[in-house]
Order: structure tokens, then sequence, then C-alpha cells
């Protein structure tokens, strides 16, 4: 089962008392950019199988938005962060390359 720790409030939080908001770390398009910018931002997401940024929501308990970054093979959670935080917090980035040498970084 996973078991992520909500940054927002400290609780060890089942699966079941959250909700899953898809990838994190998406660089929105809007007005102005190309059709093609427009799809990918709208419908392209990753679907790893490993390291993975990811957006979540206690939805049973604070009911606030975070960000969490585990290996969807695996389900090794590698840490827990606020989700107005733009790239994934250096000791994050250092846990999983001290754990996974071939990781390529998020983007
Ligand atoms: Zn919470």
């Amino acid at each position: 089962m996973l078991i992520l720790e909500c940054p927002c409030c400290g609780v060890k939080a089942e699966e079941t008392e959250l909700s899953p908001g898809g990838e994190a770390h998406l660089k929105r398009f809007g007005p102005g950019s190309s059709d093609e910018e427009f799809e990918a931002y709208m419908f392209a997401r990753k679907n790893p199988k490993g390291v993975h940024f990811e957006r979540w929501r206690h939805a049973y308990g604070c009911g606030k938005w975070f960000l969490a970054a585990r290996c969807t093979a695996t389900l090794e959670v590698f840490g827990t962060y606020p989700a107005q935080t733009s790239e994934p917090p250096a000791d994050i980035v250092a846990k999983i390359k001290a754990k996974r040498p071939d990781w390529k970084g998020y983007k």
C-alpha cells in the first residue's frame, strides 16, 4: 500500500485517504502558444516505470494539495513537498540520484 506523508499537516496517510491529481510540474501553455504546445500541455503525460513526480490531495485529511516523488514500480516514496514548489527540492533529487544512479532527471 502506498503511504504518503502530507507536508501540510504531517499525517502519514494511506492511499485511500488521498486523491491523485496527475503529473506534477507541468509547464502550462495558454493563449499565444502554438497548437502543438497546447496539445502537449492538455493531453501528453508521462507514464514512467520508475521515478515519477505526482500531485496528490489529502482528501480525507486537511484537504490540501501536495507533490510527491515516488517510484511507480516499487511504490518507494522519495519525499513529499508543498504544491507551490515549482521544481523538485534539491534534497529529494539527491535522494533519488543516490538510490537510482541511472535516473535521468524529472524533465
Ligand atoms: Zn494533510
